[in-house]
């Protein structure tokens, strides 16, 4: 019953010190986000402790019958949130999730359908290397050449090409919405299971702020903890209960997964609480509102000259993808150069990306941390001149220590003025 400073200093000064870096630091990883102090605690529990193989009321383990309250509340609220007739919570992360979608979907080798990596798609929607691109025959739709857009005649053509069993809606890094309903057309004119992957924009959806994809699909996956800003984790939903319950839930357990994370299913149903209130309506608002001004700022002559643009000319959702093709930055310079003012992003390849997926051309900011952290339309301003002045000063070859020092000092301004996680000490 050691204190881990006592037992491990090592990893205790991990925890400070990240603990440091999130309060000094401005987070625009477009799929982090600060989980509140109530999700962790539920965490960081003794529920960490017990074995529940299994679903509530069928378990393979005894002395289940406390962590089945847990899990059921956990169900309840987020079927309640998602206005989805079925929902599974133990998927351990969205790419554990996304593997029991295939599973229950498709068999070993069926063809798949889903959005190039190379334009946003994510590694388990079919990437060669992945267990979707290694256990199924993996295709791609891609965005338009000149829109950047997805554009459904081309999706439409993909599918009637390639036949999938399971056609593939959503998007790592991808600024607009997606036509669900279209998807659903097409899907059905080729005999295909239609499968969304809402990780990204979950939160805006479960805020009624972005389309649902839940009426229009066979089964939606998502992760936890980006925009809905719960624990890292995966969850599944469907309307088609009837049709896919039961395979979903044997794809889960035994088919991916052993024992669930009773202490991460405890968190989500914290989570899937806060999901129901105005207050998180408000912080989703606040996110595009945020991812707005970004763009605004970012599409303005200064940036313009420095032949920085933002792919498809704006968003619709909760982060901008930068597209650097025709500036003298790469996406690594960017993400190193806003890393010295104390912003975090991640570099991204943009669409027709001519350099390597280590470099790329590319970054992807997203707002959901920040609006967590409480800014609001005035804070998102100052953010997005920082970024602005220094993305066009990088480009000229000008972010000298003087100007970054500055930088970082407007970015302490901002980080003093919305204290995170106050009076936590780790
Ligand atoms: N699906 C999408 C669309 C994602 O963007 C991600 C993560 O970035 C995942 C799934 C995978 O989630 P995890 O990292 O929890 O496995």
């Amino acid at each position: 019953n050691q204190p881990l400073a006592d037992l491990d200093p090592e990893i205790a000064k991990v925890l400070d010190d990240e603990l440091a870096r999130q309060r000094g630091t401005l987070e625009m990883i477009a799929s982090e986000n600060f989980v509140p102090r109530a999700v962790l605690q539920a965490q960081g529990s003794v529920l960490t402790n017990k074995y529940a193989e299994g679903y509530p009321g069928r378990r393979y383990y005894g002395g289940c019958e406390v962590v089945d309250v847990a899990e059921s509340l956990a169900i309840e609220r987020a079927k309640a949130v998602f206005n989805a007739e079925w929902a599974n919570v133990q998927p351990h992360s969205g790419a554990q999730a996304n593997a029991a979608v295939l599973h229950a979907l498709a068999n070993g080798g069926d063809t798949i359908l889903g959005l190039s990596l190379a334009h946003g798609g994510h590694l388990t929607h079919g990437m060669k290397i992945n267990f979707s691109g290694k256990n199924y025959h993996a295709t791609a739709y891609g965005v338009d050449e000149t829109t950047h857009r997805i554009e459904m005649e081309q999706v439409r053509e993909a599918a009637l090409r390639e036949r999938p069993r399971v056609i593939i809606a959503g998007w790592s890094a991808y600024p607009r919405h997606l036509d669900f309903e279209a998807f659903r057309s097409i899907a059905d004119e080729v005999g295909a299971a239609l499968w969304t992957d809402m990780a990204h924009f979950a939160g805006l959806v479960a805020a009624g702020l972005h389309p649902s994809p839940l009426p229009w699909s066979d089964v939606v996956s998502t992760t936890v903890h980006k925009t809905l800003g719960g624990p890292r984790s995966g969850m599944l939903l469907t309307n088609r209960a009837e049709q896919w319950g039961k395979k979903l839930n044997s794809a889960v357990f035994p088919g991916q997964q052993g024992g669930p994370l009773m202490h991460v299913i405890a968190a989500k149903a914290v989570a899937m609480k806060i999901a129901g209130t105005d207050e998180f309506k408000d912080r989703q608002a606040r996110t595009l509102e945020g991812a707005s001004i970004l763009a605004q700022r970012l599409l303005a002559d200064d940036v313009a000259a420095a032949g920085i643009k933002l792919v498809t000319g704006g968003t619709d959702v909760h982060l901008v993808l930068v597209d650097l093709r025709d500036s003298a930055l790469d996406g690594q310079q960017a993400e190193d150069l806003l890393h010295d003012a104390g912003i975090t992003v991640n570099r991204n390849a943009v669409p027709f990306d001519p350099r390597p997926p280590r470099v790329t051309s590319g970054l992807r900011i997203g707002t959901p941390a920040l609006a967590t952290r409480g800014f609001g339309p005035t804070e998102f301003t100052e953010v997005a001149d920082i970024i602005a002045t220094a993305l066009v000063a990088g480009a000229a070859g000008k972010a000298d220590d003087e100007l970054l020092a500055s930088l970082r000092g407007r970015v302490r301004t901002l980080t003093d003025a919305f204290p995170l996680y106050p009076g936590l000490a780790q």
